[in-house]
Parts: structure tokens; C-alpha cells; sequence
């Protein structure tokens, strides 16, 4: 049972082939049996489960219908659950219960979905191997002595070990598509203000998007489905109809226009990743795709502009956990300062306080214009490259990692080179558009992916190309060996 998809899962508890609450109980024990190896979640909500998969089949006892109605998933552990932990893996938010639903997390109960627990992440989703967790690395599926990729790493581990069919997950400059790739699945990040981030601890509040993360394109349609629309909550959130994102998956590419941006090709990227992209640009040619050589100018600065904006931005979110209002308070404080500072010198990991002191520095006076305001040019700039190149393309493709997943504690005396694996991941983040990730192939026995970017709105087309795709190559159907 635990081999099945979302779509498979709704079909099965349609046809009365099984109940919800007897897959919720087999994924249940999987993940006692199984998870101890990987360390993917934080938080198990076994009580709830069961009664929300209960619910579920009363409901579809009486009638009701849908997709998600009894289907398990996961939430990553930045998305607020009433009554429950969440700690965004970090020391500061250890004994945090939130006292709501984050809009997403309400969402999809009402639709109906069981949710298992709270996954592992990097602590408040800075990263990008799940290493920098205050309840320890994530383990990657594929080669236990790998990371899974980062910040979505538990749900990207959950989801590819087949303890779960789908789970939620948050992307600020590519911890969706990033771990997705690394762990053999499909994820998506939606289009900036798609999915309500009412309830999701902010990293970088202009670039966090929350998104699905399956091992289909179809199941990521279905997940997406019950996560995206208007939330009058969140200032951010686009008044835009929510189309059916299934609707499309069966269109025909032929003469999808599919551009190739010529620098995502250049110095850092692995070969044996360039080969695997060429190859799956030569499949969708055969589906009828017309493919172009398209340029990118400015994604040189994408970097360098983001992790400017990025902790700028965190260093302003974070400045709420001070172990009054929020988090983590130290013992015996002498005074006020001493409790700010050391509450946060024994909250935050090292990471956490590293970003920090970046965007506090980016953003204090007289270094403003020098940094802050300079990486909000290039990001105008990178979304101007980006409706450019819409213009003569309908969708983008490209590597989605330079790398595939490296060694736990590789990459740990070098920060920068840890952040150089977001380099094809960011510029979708600061230009707002939508993202997905697909498997694409294997290297070394470890996953890689390809992505696809497409313009605003436009998660439906990536969906229908990343499932067509899926039609005609098995990539995407592997699992790893144990699970
Ligand atoms: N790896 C990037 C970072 O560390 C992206 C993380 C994310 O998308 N949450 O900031």
C-alpha cells in the first residue's frame, strides 16, 4: 500500500479497496519501523491521524468525494498546526505550540487530508541539506550517507522512502525543487502570492512560497489543488482564480515552446548532469517540444543578490524570537540585555545567527544602498531577463542542481560553497515565477533533476509538461533500495 500515489490512493478509497484509517495505520507503522534510519520527521501526530482518517471515511461514507479526502501527507515544520509542536528545527521554537492553523494546514484538513506529523527541515529553512536541523541532518534515501537536500529535507526523505505519498513543503530560493531533485521527486513551487503564507514562519517574507512535493506530477496537481488560493490573511496573497491543475496534464507539447538558457550551462555544473538534461530535452522533443537557445544576462548576480535580500529580510522576521515574545528564554538573566542575548545566542544555531548578522550588516546605515538596495536592482533586473525571454519562450528548462547530493558534512567549513547549489533555484524566487523540479535520471546511484520555469499563473503548464514527460520516461518511478 505504501507504494501508491496520491491519484492511486484516491481511486483505492473510492472503489472501497481500503479505508483511510487502515493506510494511515500501515503508513504509521512504516514510518516507527523506517524512519529511525532517515530522521525525517520531528513531530508524529499518530492520534490525530487516526482521527482524522476516521473522519475522512464517515465522510466518504456519506457521500462525499474528492482527492485529498483521506489521503496522508506531512507538513513541513514551518507551517503553524494548532495544539501542536512547531519548531521550525530550531532550539528557539522547541517548546512552541501553535495556537492556529496555518491557512494552509486548515486548507487541507478540510479537504480531507490525514496528516502524519511534522517534518524535518533546516532550522528556519536556511539551507540547502537539511544539516543545519537543532534535531539533527536528514538522511538522504538513496545513499544514507548523503544529504537529502535542503530546507524541505524531511518531507523530500519522507516522501521518496514511501512513508508517505506527498507533503508540503516551502521554497525561498529552492528548498522545494532543490531536495525534490535530490531525493528522486517532483516538486513545485507555485507562483509568488498562489499559496497563502498566513501561518508559515516567515524566512525572507518576499520570496517564501509554500508547494507540493510528490514523486508525480499528477499527485503534485492534486496536493497544490487543496493548498493554493486567495487568503484575505496574507497581504501577499493574489486575488487570482485557482484553476484546475489537473486539467491540463493531458494537453499534447507539440509545439511547446521550450527555451534553454545557454548560461545554465556554464562552469560548476556537473557533465554527467548536462547529459541527463540534454537527454530529457531530447525526450520532450520527441513529444513535439520546438526547443531554443535562449539567454539569461543577468543570473550571474542572482547569488550575490539573494542572499543580500534573503537574511536581510530574515534578520527583520527573526527579530520576533527574543525569549519574551517568543522562544527560548535562558536561565537566570541579570537584566534585559543579557536575556535578549543570551536567549538568542542559545536559540539559534549557527547558521540561523550567521544570516543574522548578514542582513543586519546589509541593512544597517550607511551599508543600505551599498548592499540592500543594489541586490534589489539585479532583481528587477533578473525579472526583466526572465519576461524577456517569455516572450519567445513558453516555458524555461534547465538543470535544477549544479550538483547531486553530497556527503553529510561535505560542504560544513564552507558555507558559500553550499550556497552555490541554489545558483539555477533563486532567480525563479526573486523573480516570483513558478518552479518544478522532475526526476531526470541518475548519477553515482543518486537522483537528479531537471526544472522547468514557466510565467506567473502558470502552474498548470508545468505540470502538463512535467506529466507528459512522466508518460513516456520511468525515471520517476524508482524507489530506493531498503524502502
Ligand atoms: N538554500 C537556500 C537558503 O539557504 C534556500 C532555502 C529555502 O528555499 N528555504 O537560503
Amino acid at each position: 500500500m505504501h507504494q501508491l500515489t496520491l491519484a492511486e490512493i484516491a481511486r483505492g478509497l473510492a472503489d472501497k479497496k481500503f479505508s483511510s484509517e487502515e493506510l494511515t495505520k500501515t503508513l504509521l507503522a512504516r514510518i516507527a519501523q523506517l524512519d529511525p534510519q532517515l530522521n525525517s520527521f520531528i513531530t508524529l501526530t499518530e492520534d490525530l491521524a487516526i482521527e482524522q482518517a476516521k473522519a475522512a471515511d464517515a465522510r466518504r461514507a456519506n457521500g462525499e468525494s474528492g482527492a485529498l479526502l483521506g489521503a496522508p501527507i506531512a507538513h513541513k515544520d514551518l507551517f503553524c498546526t494548532l495544539g501542536v509542536r512547531t519548531s521550525c528545527a530550531s532550539k528557539m521554537l522547541d517548546n512552541f505550540k501553535a495556537p492556529y492553523d496555518a491557512t494552509v494546514v486548515a486548507k487541507l484538513a478540510e479537504a480531507g487530508a490525514v496528516s502524519l506529523g511534522k517534518t524535518n527541515m533546516d532550522e528556519f529553512a536556511m539551507g540547502s541539506a537539511n544539516e543545519s536541523s537543532y534535531y539533527g541532518a536528514v538522511k538522504n534515501p538513496w545513499n544514507l550517507e548523503h544529504v537529502p537536500g535542503g530546507s524541505s529535507g524531511g518531507s523530500a526523505a519522507a516522501v521518496a522512502a514511501r512513508l508517505l505519498p506527498a507533503a508540503t513543503g516551502t521554497d525561498t530560493g529552492g528548498s522545494i525543487r532543490q531536495p525534490a531533485a535530490l531525493t528522486n521527486l517532483t516538486g513545485l513551487k507555485p507562483t509568488y502570492g498562489r499559496v497563502s503564507r498566513w501561518g508559515m514562519i516567515a524566512y525572507a517574507s518576499s520570496l517564501d512560497q509554500g508547494g507540493p512535493l510528490a514523486r508525480t506530477a499528477e499527485d503534485c496537481a492534486i496536493l497544490l489543488q487543496g493548498m493554493a488560493g486567495f487568503d484575505p490573511k496574507d497581504s501577499t496573497s493574489i486575488d487570482e482564480p485557482v484553476p484546475n491543475f489537473s486539467a491540463d496534464l493531458n494537453t499534447s507539447l507539440k509545439g511547446l515552446r521550450i527555451g534553454v538558457p545557454a548560461e545554465f550551462f556554464s562552469e560548476g555544473l556537473d557533465p554527467r548532469i548536462a547529459e541527463l538534461v540534454h537527454n530529457s530535452i531530447k525526450e520532450l522533443e520527441k513529444l513535439g517540444a520546438v526547443i531554443k537557445t535562449i539567454s539569461l544576462p543577468n543570473m550571474q548576480h542572482a547569488i550575490p543578490a539573494y542572499y543580500v535580500i534573503a537574511p536581510a529580510e530574515a534578520s527583520s522576521n527573526l527579530s520576533r524570537f527574543d525569549g519574551v515574545r517568543f522562544g527560548h528564554r535562558c536561565e537566570d538573566p541579570k537584566d534585559l540585555t543579557d536575556l535578549y542575548k543570551r536567549s538568542r545566542a542559545e536559540g539559534f544555531g549557527p547558521e540561523v545567527q550567521r544570516r543574522i548578522l548578514v542582513g543586519a550588516y546589509a541593512l544597517s546605515a550607511g551599508y543600505y544602498d551599498a548592499y540592500y538596495l543594489q541586490a534589489q536592482k539585479i532583481r528587477r533586473l533578473i525579472k526583466n531577463d526572465f519576461v524577456a525571454a517569455f516572450n519567445e519562450v513558453d516555458v524555461i528548462l534547465g538543470p535544477t542542481t549544479p550538483n547531486p547530493a553530497w556527503k553529510i558534512g561535505a560542504k560544513n567549513s564552507d558555507p558559500v560553497s553550499a550556497y552555490l547549489e541554489d545558483v539555477y533555484t533563486i532567480t525563479a524566487n526573486l523573480a516570483g515565477l513558478p518552479g518544478l523540479s522532475m526526476p531526470a535520471g541518475f548519477v553515482d546511484g543518486l537522483p537528479v533533476g531537471v526544472q522547468l520555469l514557466a510565467p506567473y499563473f502558470q502552474e498548470g503548464r508545468l505540470l502538463n509538461v512535467a506529466h507528459q514527460y512522466q508518460l513516456n520516461t520511468d525515471w520517476h518511478t524508482r524507489s530506493p533500495a531498503g524502502f
